[in-house]
Formats: C-alpha cells, sequence, structure tokens
C-alpha cells in the first residue's frame, strides 16, 4: 500500500493548479460573485475543459474521452473552484450517462461538441415531489407518431440555465407490478424548447442552478430515446464516483480554508503573543488538519477502489457524508480562528462555507448516504416500507 501520489499525478495535480490559477480564478474575479457567470464565459470555460479531456474523463480513447482513471480525475476535481467543478461534474456525467444509454447514432451525433464544450449538457432526475426519492418521478414522457412528449418539471438542476441539452428522467409509466418504468429522454434545447428558472440558493452564486419546466415538449423520438440500458443503474454507477468526487470537492475547499487559517494565526497578535503559539488555537487547526487528511484519505481510497471495478457502494457514500461533514466543520473552524474577520467577505471564508454547505444534498443527501451505508452493513433495506 502506498500512500504518496506519483510524480505523474503530482504533475497532474500542479497542472490543475495552474488552469485554476492562471485561467478559471480570474475569471470568476471579473464578475459579480453574487450573480451566475454569464454563458460565454462558461463556454470559454467548458472548451478549455475539453482541450484538457476533462469533459469526458469517464469515456474511453476510442469513443472520444480521455480515459482518466477516476483516481486522477478526483486529483483534478478536488483543485477546482466549487462552482466550476459541480458545473464540470454536470456536464461530464450527462456525457458518461448519453454514452452509456443511448444508440451510436445519437451519441455519435451528440458527445463531440459536449466533448469540445461547445454545448453545455445537465441531467434532471430531481423534480418539486420528489428528490432522494428518485424512483418517484412524475414527469410522463409518451410516443406520438415519431415524437417524444415530454411533460412536467425539475428542480435544482445544475447548468440548468445555461444547458443546450437536457438528459432527463421520466417516467413512461407503470410495469405489471406497479413500478414506475423510468426511462431517459434527450431533450435539445433549441429543438425541445424547455424553459429556465434560475434558483437562488445559499452558495454556488456564480452557478447556474435552475428549474426546467417541460410543456407539451416534443422531440423526434430517434434522436431522444433509446432502450438500451437500465436507467437505475446507470444512475447509480454515475453516482457512486460522483460520491467520491463531491467528497474530494470539500476537502479541497477545507484546505483553502485551513492555509487561510495557519496563514492568520501566524501574524495575528493578542494578548502580547501571535495566536498560533496559543493552545486552543492549536487544538483547531490540529483537528482541521485531521479532518483533511482523514477525508482526502477515503476520498482516494474510494477512487482507486472504483479504478479496480470493485462494488463501492458503502465506500463512496461513507466517503462523501464524513469528507462534506468534517470539512464543513474545518471551514467553520477557520473562521473560528479568525474572529470577525472570518465573517466578512473579504477573506473569502464565509463564500467557502456557504459553497459547502451546498455539498450535503446532491447526489445523496448524508442522511440517504447514512442508509446506504447502513444497507450495506446490515443486509436491511431501511429505506421503504
Ligand atoms: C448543489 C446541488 C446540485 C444539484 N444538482 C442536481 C442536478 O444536476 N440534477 C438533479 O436532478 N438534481 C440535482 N440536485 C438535487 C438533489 O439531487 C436533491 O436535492 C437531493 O437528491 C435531495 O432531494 P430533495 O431535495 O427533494 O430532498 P427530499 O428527498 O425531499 O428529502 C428531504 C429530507 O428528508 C430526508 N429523507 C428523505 N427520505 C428519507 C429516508 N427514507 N430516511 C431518512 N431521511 C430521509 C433527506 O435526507 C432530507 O433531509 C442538486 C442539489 C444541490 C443542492
Amino acid at each position: 500500500m502506498d500512500f504518496e501520489l506519483t510524480q505523474e499525478q503530482r504533475m497532474l495535480q500542479a497542472s490543475a493548479r495552474r488552469m485554476v490559477a492562471e485561467f478559471i480564478e480570474p475569471i470568476l474575479k471579473a464578475h459579480d460573485p453574487e450573480k451566475p457567470i454569464p454563458k460565454p464565459e462558461m463556454l470559454r470555460i467548458f472548451q478549455r475543459f475539453g482541450e484538457e479531456g476533462l469533459t469526458a474523463p469517464r469515456l474511453p480513447v476510442e469513443d472520444g474521452g480521455s480515459g482518466m482513471k477516476m483516481f486522477d480525475y478526483g486529483i483534478v476535481f478536488e483543485q477546482m473552484p466549487s462552482m466550476i467543478g459541480h458545473a464540470m461534474l454536470s456536464h461530464e456525467v450527462t456525457v458518461t450517462r448519453i454514452r452509456a444509454g443511448s444508440s451510436e447514432e445519437q451519441w455519435r451525433r451528440l458527445l463531440p461538441d459536449m466533448i469540445a464544450g461547445r454545448r453545455i449538457g445537465c441531467t434532471g432526475s430531481t423534480e418539486p415531489d420528489t428528490g432522494s426519492d428518485s424512483r418517484g418521478v412524475r414527469t410522463r414522457m409518451r410516443i406520438e407518431g415519431e415524437e417524444v412528449v415530454v411533460d412536467g418539471r425539475k428542480m435544482w438542476i445544475t447548468n440548468g440555465d445555461i444547458s443546450d441539452l437536457c438528459l432527463v428522467t421520466c417516467s413512461a409509466g407503470v410495469d405489471a407490478n406497479g413500478r414506475n418504468q423510468l426511462q431517459r429522454v434527450i431533450v435539445e434545447r433549441e429543438v425541445g424548447r424547455y424553459e429556465s428558472r434560475k434558483i437562488k440558493c445559499i452558495g454556488l452564486k456564480q452557478g447556474h442552478m435552475a428549474e426546467l419546466l417541460f410543456d407539451n415538449c416534443r422531440v423526434p423520438k430517434s434522436g431522444a430515446v433509446s432502450d438500451k440500458t437500465d436507467m437505475a443503474r446507470l444512475l447509480t454507477v454515475t453516482w457512486n464516483a460522483n460520491r467520491a468526487l463531491l467528497g474530494l470537492m470539500a476537502v479541497g475547499m477545507a484546505q483553502r480554508a485551513f492555509d487561510t487559517a495557519l496563514a492568520y494565526a501566524g501574524i495575528r497578535q493578542a494578548f502580547g503573543k501571535l495566536i498560533g503559539g496559543t493552545q486552543l488555537v492549536q487544538e483547531r487547526l490540529a483537528d482541521m488538519a485531521a479532518a483533511i487528511e482523514a477525508s482526502r484519505l477515503i476520498c482516494y481510497k474510494a477512487l482507486a477502489a472504483i479504478d479496480r471495478g470493485e462494488r463501492v457502494n458503502a465506500l463512496v457514500a461513507m466517503a462523501k457524508r464524513y469528507a462534506t461533514n468534517a470539512c464543513l466543520d474545518a471551514i467553520s473552524w477557520a473562521m473560528e480562528v479568525h474572529g470577525a474577520m472570518g465573517l466578512s467577505e473579504e477573506v473569502g471564508l464565509e463564500e467557502l462555507y456557504r459553497d459547502a454547505r451546498m455539498l450535503l444534498v446532491p447526489d445523496g443527501t448524508n442522511q440517504i448516504l447514512a442508509l446506504i451505508v447502513g444497507r450495506e452493513l446490515t443486509g436491511q433495506d431501511a429505506f421503504r416500507r
């Protein structure tokens, strides 16, 4: 067992940090921190991601992807500013799902523009009335001649407002046992003309979270549906990697908070001495460092297990739940080390805290993740009656 990154992985990490510092951060800083980044700027970022192989890291090279190991993708992902990481994840997981769940004609037509970052994708599963229970979707799809008709609403959709395409989870009716039959429909915006409404949240304010409305939305059947894949399984497989990645996003944020707190503890004086020399501030720094280290290791372990093709349902659920909780605490402690300064917008910790709070919900709330771990440990499903 080797806990060190290889030389190639260190180079990958360094190059991701450079891209963030020299290309992404200047774009984010040039815009209002409270408002979504304009779509042309987001397209510039996506095109750069396309050049770096980050719009399709999970696809093999022969399908136009970069065939990255999930561990290596995680190292890059950890360096991303939170809003950008969310946008990238939503887009690339949509690419992955389209590749896995569409006909060859469909994915060969749609993916080149998405992989090049010329069109932005999103996945719409959650609805106003159902989120954690992904089998409960009510958005309906029906076939009329050569068209698919979609009716319903999707909520909290990352990239929703700037999306050119949405992979919509629909109900195609119920089977003989009364189970909801899920079907994914690819809706291109210029064809299906779905509407979006921005949703303002506590964090990720430069992002594009939206509600999407599909009202008698009609798209050609040939381009929109395929019976190729078990949708519930596809969602689970992609969620597994997403969970470890979102855990690493929390790690990256907590690391930035820790670095800020450590630097401040080395210059701020109280009672005639540096606060970094006081026992309770040192305890906070020690707790933060331990939270970050433990969170990073469990997320890395989960991604390495995914690369080996192992069953990881419990491990990724633990990784995201542990890392997001521990790192939210760590950011809060970094704020504490700064006193009132930690609450000011100037230092950036309050923004990190607000963004980190957003991580406790997507791709499985921390309560749902606890139930997944519980199910894996006991063999008993506590979700349903
Ligand atoms: C930053 C962010 C990005 C997102 N991006 C997307 C996206 O791109 N696409 C998309 O489709 N969705 C997206 N979502 C939505 C997200 O997936 C859902 O919000 C999430 O699945 C929870 O669903 P819900 O909000 O409806 O909560 P609910 O399912 O209504 O849950 C409400 C509360 O009840 C708890 N709960 C529910 N069932 C149980 C149970 N059986 N036992 C114990 N507790 C339970 C939950 O843990 C939660 O605390 C995003 C959300 C966020 C915050």
